[in-house]
């Protein structure tokens, strides 16, 4: 019920359109009414031979199809565009909401679930309120229209004719409480399945490079059986209870029709042929309600399953959120970092990622974090913008907290290069724009040339115009690196950040990048994370991060004299650099 009131406000913005389908509507289910009064007249007509009352009851009917068809537009109409327009809020907000969810939501939900609910289940929702909802009031007032005049012409024979009508309702709420489950079954297993269809998608690449056709083709196979097997219970518990409310149907037509013809026969005066034809077509009609309630409560049951998975989405708490009177940092900030006593631990996970980690950078200093793989060094450039919070701790900006500024100040200020980031389909102007779109073209140039990518680009057909598939298909991967470079250098942030930026160049473009963004970083707090030693031994401040904790930090001088760990990496990529003949580039 909280669903359906929920849903329903949706519809508030259209409420002119929607009053005006309903009372449309409301005129159709009169004018419905209204038929088996004519075709009473017309048959006692026929019978005492009155040309005059036949005519007059074909003109009624014309009129009330000509009166039907009419309404019945409006009402379609303006229900298209009202449950059309509540579809279009729905997934405004839904893609809104979507935006604003931080990373450890998108680490535990699955991209196809909710693709599903911004797509199908919005469409189930649409469907029920644009025209389930409307036929559904139109049946109950059927129904209760069709009792109401069958008991003004022979309370005894609704008796008859409704002998079989509580069986029948029995049968159908059998049915139908087994549906609304089932939807929501239904709607989950689909949303497995477009999740393996988008893994796949994604995937494709390591998909055919394994040869593991066979078996990602068996899962989804194994998965559309699931959804083929549950759709198709919605029609085997449909073929259960549809008889068997037919055959009560039947039964009930067969008693009407055997006391109605008995008093036609006793007295054709206080019952005549008319009356009959009239009370069978009242009850024609009102077994039709009871056979949409059916499909309806269906509509109603998928409406509600879908707007209930929606509305998770929608409620999904958002962890990373400005708090009340949270501050907004001046367009230039010193962009000093201070971390203290920081512990952090991901959703679901119960040991630390990071214990006790503190450190403090220097306003313009740059700064590089060295470590092993998975010590956790983009966790901790991470909690930075507050793509995570800690868990114990605080992060600081220039002395305040990271979660008393406004995210969105914070981050504009703050320029992160993911690990592995992607680009996004389009030009590689488009792209390198992405964060400044009133950046100049001598700019995003100038971007391009600082990261060593402007005489690949110029090597494109098109140059700055060469369209990139989706997330940058087309461009290598250390081509890809050097346009999200140039992306952060034409925001032209405080603070930057690259984690991991160059892993794909080549020492020899690794150097002229530095070279080239010396100039560029002197004025700026920069965090370089990195594999190399010849990437941060020019550092103001190295950070070595080892098994969650910062081990040691200082220069390349004193961390030589003082740090065994930092010798044993300077020595092991002593021994790669000799193995590979290349030029030592350690001090
Ligand atoms: P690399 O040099 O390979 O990039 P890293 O030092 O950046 O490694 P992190 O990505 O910070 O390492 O990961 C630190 C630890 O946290 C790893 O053990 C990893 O398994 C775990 N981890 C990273 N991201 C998540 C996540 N989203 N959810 C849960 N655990 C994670
Ligand atoms: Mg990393």
């Amino acid at each position: 019920m909280h669903v359906f009131l929920r849903s329903l406000r949706y519809l508030t913005p259209y409420k002119g359109m929607a009053t005006g389908a309903f009372v449309s509507m409301l005129v159709v289910t009169l004018a419905t009414l209204y038929v088996p009064q004519i075709y009473g007249n017309l048959v006692d007509s026929i019978d005492a031979d009155d040309w005059n009352g036949i005519l007059i009851a074909c003109g009624s009917l014309l009129v009330v199809a000509i009166v039907r068809g009419f309404f019945n537009y409006f009402s379609e109409y303006g229900s298209a565009v009202a449950s059309q327009g509540m579809a279009y809020d729905l997934r405004r907000e839904l893609f809104t909401k979507l935006q604003s969810l931080s990373f450890s939501y998108y680490d535990t939900h699955k991209i196809g679930q909710l693709m599903t609910r911004t797509t199908s289940d919005v469409g189930a929702i649409v469907k029920f309120y644009g025209q389930g909802i409307l036929q559904l009031i139109s049946a109950v007032l059927t129904f209760i229209g069709c009792v109401v005049l069958m008991l003004m012409i022979d309370p005894r024979l609704v008796v008859a004719g409704l002998a079989t009508v509580p069986l029948i309702m029995l049968t159908l709420v059998l049915v139908f409480r087994r549906m609304g489950p089932l939807y929501w079954r239904i709607q989950q297993s689909i949303d497995v399945l477009n999740n393996i269809l988008q893994e796949n998608i994604v995937g494709v690449r390591v998909i055919k490079s394994f040869t593991a056709e066979p078996q990602e083709l068996k899962r989804y196979s194994d998965q559309n059986e699931v959804v083929y097997q549950r759709n198709l219970k919605v029609p085997y518990l449909f073929s259960l209870g549809f008889p068997t409310a037919l055959l009560l149907t039947n039964l009930a037509t067969l008693l009407v029709l055997w006391f109605g013809g008995n008093l036609v026969i006793s007295d054709k005066s206080t019952f005549s042929l008319g009356d009959l034809v009239t009370f069978m077509s009242y009850l024609a009609f009102l077994i039709q309600p009871i056979f949409q309630f059916g499909s309806l409560s269906q509509g109603w049951a998928r409406a509600n399953a879908s707007g209930g998975r929606i509305f998770q989405v929608l409620d999904a708490k958002i962890d990373i959120a400005d708090k009340p009177g949270a501050q907004k940092l001046p367009e230039k900030v010193p962009g000093r970092i201070t971390f203290e006593n920081v512990h952090f631990q991901y959703a679901g996970d119960d040991s630390d990622i990071l214990s006790d980690v503190s450190f403090d950078i220097q306003p313009g200093q740059t700064v590089a974090l060295l470590g092993i793989t998975g010590s956790g060094k983009s966790t901790i450039v991470n909690l930075i913008p507050r793509f995570y919070d800690p868990s114990q701790g605080r992060v600081l900006i220039d002395g305040v907290d990271v979660r008393d500024i406004q995210v969105e100040s914070l981050r504009s200020r703050i320029c992160t290069v993911l690990q592995g980031m992607h680009l996004t389909s389009g030009t590689i102007r488009h792209n390198i724009r992405y964060g400044r779109s009133n950046a100049t073209d001598e700019e995003v140039e100038q971007a391009a040339r600082i990261a060593q990518a402007y005489d690949f680009i110029m090597e494109q057909p098109d140059g700055f115009d060469t369209v990139l598939g989706e997330r940058g298909t087309g461009l290598s991967g250390g081509q890809r690196e050097r346009v999200a470079i140039a992306r952060a250098i034409v925001v032209d942030p405080a603070i930057l950040i690259l984690d991991d930026s160059t892993s794909a160049l080549d020492v020899e473009t690794e150097r002229k990048l530095q070279e080239a963004l010396e100039p560029l970083l002197a004025d700026r707090t920069t965090v370089i994370v990195a594999q190399r030693i010849s990437t941060v031994r020019d550092a103001d401040l190295i950070l070595l991060v080892d098994k969650e904790r910062i081990v040691a930090q200082g220069t390349h001088e004193e961390l030589r004299h003082n740090s065994p760990l930092y010798n044993e990496i300077i020595e092991s990529q002593l021994e790669d650099d000799k193995n590979e003949k290349r030029p030592a580039n350690v001090g």
